[in-house]
């Protein structure tokens, strides 16, 4: 995949303006010039049960569920984490928790009920440096988290 930088321009207060939020990729500093493992199931390089895919997210299950249903919510624009979330990638994160409805009428849990969990670091759990919030749901779950 072809790594291009952001596209960008100034608003009134000369703050930055993101106009890529639909990009595989986003150029930022501290991306690694490899794909990512999500990078790649993007752009179909490894397989995944895709459930919802638009212009700028992609949900699909997760290879070892910890519920009955178990998936990844994640910009396809690489994001390494929300620690690293920008200004500018609030419209990209709106809209990957808008369509967690969508998604959760898809796999049958909207009525039952679900979890959005979004791993941070090593003390989080996060083993992806690619952001994904995991839905969870089709069994109650516990609370609090181990
Ligand atoms: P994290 O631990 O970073 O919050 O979540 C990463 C998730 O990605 C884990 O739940 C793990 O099971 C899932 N995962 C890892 N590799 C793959 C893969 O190749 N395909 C899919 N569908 N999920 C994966």
């Amino acid at each position: 995949m072809v790594v291009e930088g952001r596209r960008e321009r100034s608003d009134a207060s000369g703050r930055p303006v993101n106009l890529d939020v639909g990009l595989a990729t986003s150029g930022r500093a501290d991306e690694g010039p490899k794909m990512t493992l999500f990078e790649k199931i993007v752009a179909r390089q490894i397989p995944a049960k895709i459930v919802y895919e638009d212009d700028l997210v992609l949900a699909f299950w997760d290879i070892h569920p910890q519920a009955p249903v178990h998936l990844l919510v994640i910009p396809k624009r690489m994001i390494p984490r929300i620690g690293s979330v920008e200004p500018e990638d609030a419209v990209l994160l709106g809209h990957l928790l808008a369509v967690v409805p969508e998604v959760a009428r898809r796999v049958g849990v909207a009525e039952t009920g679900y979890r959005l969990v979004i791993n941070n670091g090593s003390d989080g759990g996060e083993t992806v440096p690619h952001l994904h919030c995991h839905l969870l749901g089709g069994r109650p779950l516990s609370w609090p988290p181990g």
